[in-house]
C-alpha cells in the first residue's frame, strides 16, 4: 500500500483539532476525518487560564474571572484566572493553523482499520484513506480502537443559562447541602450561567440535579427570569488507558480526562505538539515503531502512576456522604496555593501528588479519616495491581 497521509487524524472535537493543527504544524502530511469537520463545538468548557501553554488559545474567552469565589465549611477566595471558552474561537484558530499547513479535511465517520507493514488502511465508509499513522481522538467510545473495560465514574451535571443576577463573583465548587455542588459563570450583567454538579458518581439523574438547582437557587433568593438554555454533562472520569496499538489515542478516547476534576483541554493543548513531533520523529523507522513511540510519549510512567493515583482518590471521594465531602474539600482547599493549583492542572509529579493527598488526609477528623481509610483499602485493593503493572 502506499500511504497518501503521514497521519489521518479521527475527530473534530478540541483533541482531533489540536492533535490536527499539531501534526500539520510539524510537517506531517496530515488529513483530518470527522462526520462533520466544521461543526461548532456546544459543550460549555471552562478552564484555569495558567494550565493551557498556548498563549492565543488562553487568550481566546468569551468572558474571564480574575479569581474564583470557593465555599466549603467557609467561603474563600482561590486567586487563579478562570476562563469561558470561546469555542469558535478556538476551533478557528486551530483550523487555520492546520490549514496554514495543508492539513486536509475529510468528511466521514472511521468504520474499520486494517494495518500494514507501511501504514494503515481505514474504512470511512465506501471510501478508505490510507496514512502511515492513524490518531484516534473520536471521543470516550475510541471508534477504532480496542479498549480494555468501560468507565465505572462520571461527573454529572445540569446546567442553565438563567436571567439573573448572582453578583459579580464566579462561584466555584461551591458546596451544597446536598452534596452536589454549584458552578456559576456571571455571563454580563444579568445572565449567569448556573450548573449543579455531581464532581464523582456512579449513578445520579439530570432531574435530580435540576431540582437541587433549583432549590439551591431558591434558597439563595435569586429571582429568576427566563432559561435561555439548558446543558446536560456526563463525562467518562475513568475511562481506562486503551493498551498499546497501532492507532494511537488522543484525547477523551486516550482516557485523558483528568480523572479528579473532568477537565481535558488544558491536557490536549500541551500534549499535541508532544504527539506531533514523537511522530515526526519516528515514523521513517515504520508506522508500528512509531505508534509505540506516540503511545509511551503521551503516556509515560509518571504519567501512569499520577493517573491511577487521581483515579483512586475520585473513587474514594465518590463513596463520601455529603457531610463527609465538605469536609473532605475543606482539607484539600487548605493546601499550599502552589500545589492545589497543579494537583487541578494535573501537573504534580505522582510522589508530589501523593505527599499532597497524604497531607489532606493528615487534616481530616479522626472519624473522616477512619472512613477514608476502609474506603481507600477496598479501592487500593482493586488499584494495586495496575500501579504495579505502570512500576
Ligand atoms: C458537556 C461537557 C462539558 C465539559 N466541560 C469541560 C470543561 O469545562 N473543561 C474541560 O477541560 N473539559 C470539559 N469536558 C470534558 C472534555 O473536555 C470534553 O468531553 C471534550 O469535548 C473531549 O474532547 P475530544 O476531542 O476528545 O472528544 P469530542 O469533543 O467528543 O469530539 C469527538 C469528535 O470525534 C468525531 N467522531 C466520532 N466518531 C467518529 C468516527 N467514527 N470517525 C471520525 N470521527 C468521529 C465527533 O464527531 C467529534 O468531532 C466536558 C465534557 C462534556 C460532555
Amino acid at each position: 500500500m502506499t500511504p497518501t497521509y503521514d497521519t489521518l487524524v479521527l475527530g473534530a472535537g478540541p483533541a482531533g483539532l489540536a492533535a490536527a493543527a499539531a501534526c500539520g504544524e510539524a510537517g506531517l502530511r496530515t488529513a483530518l476525518v470527522a462526520p462533520e469537520p466544521a461543526r461548532r463545538w456546544t459543550n460549555t468548557y471552562g478552564i484555569w487560564l495558567s494550565a493551557v501553554p498556548d498563549l492565543e488559545l488562553a487568550a481566546a474567552m468569551q468572558f474571564t474571572w480574575p479569581h474564583v469565589r470557593v465555599h466549603h465549611l467557609c467561603t474563600h477566595t482561590v486567586r487563579e484566572a478562570y476562563g469561558l471558552v470561546d469555542n469558535g474561537g478556538w476551533a478557528d484558530i486551530l483550523r487555520r493553523r492546520a490549514e496554514r499547513n495543508g492539513v486536509r479535511f475529510i468528511e466521514g465517520m472511521a468504520q474499520g482499520v486494517t494495518h500494514g507493514s507501511d501504514g494503515s488502511r481505514v474504512d470511512i465508509g465506501g471510501q478508505t484513506i490510507v496514512a502511515r499513522s492513524v490518531v484516534d481522538a473520536s471521543g470516550g467510545a475510541g471508534a477504532l480502537l480496542e479498549r480494555r473495560g468501560e468507565p465505572s465514574l462520571f461527573q454529572v451535571a445540569y446546567g442553565e443559562t438563567i436571567e439573573a443576577n448572582l453578583g459579580p463573583a464566579m462561584r466555584w465548587m461551591e458546596f451544597g447541602d446536598e452534596g452536589t455542588f454549584l458552578y456559576a459563570m456571571p455571563l454580563g450583567r444579568d445572565r449567569v450561567f448556573v450548573e449543579e454538579t455531581a464532581l464523582v458518581t456512579t449513578g445520579m439523574t439530570y432531574e435530580d440535579l435540576r431540582d437541587r438547582l433549583h432549590r439551591r437557587l431558591a434558597k439563595l433568593g435569586i429571582r429568576t427570569g427566563r432559561t435561555l438554555s439548558i446543558e446536560r454533562v456526563r463525562i467518562p472520569m475513568d475511562v481506562p488507558i486503551p493498551p498499546v496499538q497501532r492507532v494511537v489515542a488522543f484525547g477523551a478516547a486516550s482516557g485523558m480526562v483528568h480523572p479528579a476534576t473532568g477537565y481535558l483541554l488544558p491536557r490536549v493543548v500541551a500534549d499535541a505538539p508532544i504527539l506531533a513531533s514523537t511522530l515526526a520523529a519516528h515514523l521513517n523507522d515504520g508506522p508500528e515503531v512509531a505508534s509505540r513511540a506516540a503511545w509511551n510519549a503521551l503516556w509515560p510512567v509518571g504519567r501512569l502512576r499520577q493517573r491511577e493515583l487521581h483515579r483512586w482518590g475520585s473513587e474514594v471521594v465518590s463513596r463520601l456522604d455529603p457531610s463527609q465531602l465538605r469536609t473532605f474539600f475543606a482539607s484539600f482547599f487548605a493546601l499550599p496555593p502552589d500545589v492545589r493549583r497543579r494537583w487541578l492542572a494535573d501537573t504534580l509529579p505522582p510522589a508530589h501528588l501523593a505527599g499532597a493527598m497524604a497531607t489532606v488526609f493528615s487534616r481530616l477528623p479522626l472519624g473522616l479519616k477512619w472512613r477514608v481509610a476502609t474506603s481507600s483499602r477496598a479501592v487500593f485493593a482493586s488499584l494495586f495491581p495496575r500501579l504495579l503493572e505502570v512500576s
